[in-house]
């Protein structure tokens, strides 16, 4: 061997080293129904690089053998027991097809791999014979799945370990603007909620569960107080559309899937989904319905189903789907220890608490104006059970969340703040996306005002904000990285309003040098 042979061998043989390593990260998927080998079993290997699970290739002999044969399959050694096909059977235009099987099968190693490839079984068809030619080895592998981490045996929720009150509160101050109450009482209901857990059933009394029921406008934060919450404290989270769930049997989700859903989150490690928190939102529109005669099944009875899960139960839950059925594995879980949050908007329930605040103090020589309320944005903020019961909750389901409380409408001053403050506030991370381009961003106070002015007008809360900055921002974004030149960006009140453009300094310029942004010129 020359010394040129053997640096290719040692090479060769390095390179294949190291993807051995990786060989092991993949596992073959099935050609015919792409299930893993960990899923569907040990693959057959046929030639052309095909591997073939056990239950595709057992159904392609299965029709084959109903098909009751090919012509010039007689007698072929892969195919023991097929049935012969009668020779009247065979057409005269089928002859050349014979005897070109017949010189194939007298030739050796004719297989099922050659056949698929000759395209010659008619039940295949499916496959693309073009693929198959073509097809590398690596195309047919996926990467394995890696393995859960062990559980840790530390357990989670150590009393010692539960954040205090104050402590969980300045958690939420870092990403949550205004909303003081809300905060303060979530704060408190969590940190009870969780010594109750670590308790357990001390001295015989029992703590009462803390579920809560949280009224607000749409986007005054009530989906992003509870995901803050679950983030800190490292607990599952599950949030669930109750629009969605239906009376069991019904079309629609089962009122177990929001458990399921908790299940996934947590992994599906039931002892870490029975200390997770449940997020229901849009809980208004299970109202019972005014004047309906007919069967409630996604509204009043869902209310009834879900009293149940809030008082806490041992419930049977699919896994891995939204309803029950023969084919989904089922597992138990204790809602006992699980936080039920439900949230909405809650339309109309203003005017039930006007009314009934309007029928208190419109008597006698004291009585109020009656339209005193009228402007009031945070009338929610003086929201009672008998106002939620009103609306169309059923009293039972209010006795299951006893802690009520309302979120403030956004004023624009928070918006702004929101845009600018926030841990992740939409600012700082458009500052940072243009950092990594070496651009700076500036936002003028104006401009802020401006677009937090725009957010309000929509009514929608901060979910506006979002999409007012990315109208702005595409133009920016867009034309920034085109030019090396740029500096340093400033979006001013101008900009926001049309008016203008944004102000753009150009790099190692020691003055401001003005220039209207090219999107708008
Ligand atoms: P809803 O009250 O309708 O559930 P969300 O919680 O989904 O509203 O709020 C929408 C978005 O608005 C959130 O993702 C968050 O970024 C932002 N947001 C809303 N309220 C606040 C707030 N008080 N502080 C910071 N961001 C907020």
């Amino acid at each position: 061997m020359s010394e040129k042979d053997r640096i290719d061998d040692r090479t060769e043989k390095e390179a294949v080293k190291p993807a051995d390593d990786k060989q092991d990260e993949y596992e073959e998927v099935c050609y015919i129904c792409h299930r893993p080998e960990s899923k569907a079993g040990k693959m057959i290997h046929i030639p052309n690089n095909i591997c073939i699970c056990p239950d595709c290739m057992q159904r392609t002999f299965d029709s084959m053998n109903q098909m009751g044969g090919f012509p010039g399959m007689e007698g072929f050694p892969m195919f023991p027991g097929m049935a012969p096909v009668s020779k009247e059977s065979k057409s005269q235009s089928s002859d050349d097809e014979k005897q070109e099987t017949a010189k194939e099968q007298a030739g050796s190693g004719l297989n099922l791999g050659e056949l698929l490839s000759s395209g010659k079984i008619p039940n295949i068809s499916l496959v693309n014979m073009a693929d198959l030619q073509g097809m590398m080895g690596n195309q047919q592998r996926v990467k394995k799945k890696k393995p859960k981490d062990q559980k840790n045996e530390e357990p989670v929720l150590d009393i010692k370990k539960i954040p205090a009150p104050h402590k969980i509160k300045a958690s939420l101050d870092d990403y949550v603007v205004g909303q003081q109450y809300a905060k303060k009482v979530m704060s408190v209901a969590v940190y009870n909620h969780y010594k109750r857990v670590a308790s357990g059933y001390q001295d015989g009394i029992e703590i009462e569960k803390s579920n809560m029921l949280m009224v607000g406008p749409t986007g005054s934060g009530k989906t992003y107080l509870v995901k803050t919450l679950a983030r800190l404290l490292d607990v599952p989270l599950a949030i669930a559309d109750a629009t969605s769930l239906t009376e069991a049997g019904y079309i629609g989700d089962d009122i177990e899937s929001v458990l399921s859903k908790l299940l996934a989150a947590a992994d599906n490690d039931v002892e870490k989904a029975e200390r997770g928190i449940v997020y229901i939102d849009e809980i208004d529109k299970l109202a019972k319905k005014k004047n309906a005669n007919q069967r409630d099944v996604s509204g009043e009875s869902v209310q009834q189903g879900m009293l149940k899960l809030l008082e806490g139960a041992e419930v049977e839950v699919p896994v891995g789907a939204s309803s029950k059925n023969a084919m989904v594995p089922m597992t138990t879980i204790d809602t006992t220890n699980i936080l039920f949050i439900c949230g909405g908007a809650f339309p109309g329930l203003e005017e039930i608490i006007k009314e009934r605040l309007n029928k208190h103090s419109s008597m006698g020589f004291m009585a109020d104006l009656k339209d005193k309320y009228d402007d009031d944005e945070n009338i929610l903020m003086k929201v009672t059970t008998e106002d939620i019961r009103k609306f169309g909750m059923i009293p039972e389901f209010i006795g299951r969340l006893p802690i009520l409380f309302s979120l403030e409408a956004l004023s624009e001053e928070m918006l702004v703040q929101i845009l600018k403050e926030p841990k992740n506030a939409i600012i700082k991370q458009y500052k940072k996306l243009l950092e990594l381009d070496e651009v700076q961003l500036e936002f003028d106070d104006d401009a802020l005002c401006a677009i937090a002015k725009k957010a309000k007008e929509k009514n929608v809360g901060a979910r506006a904000l979002r999409s007012i900055i990315e109208e702005f921002m595409l133009d920016i974004m867009y034309e920034i990285p085109k030019d090396d030149n740029i500096g340093k960006v400033l979006i001013t009140k101008n900009y926001i309003e049309n008016t203008g453009g944004p102000v753009i300094t150009m790099r190692g310029c020691p003055e401001l040098e003005m220039k209207e942004n090219p999107a708008e010129s």
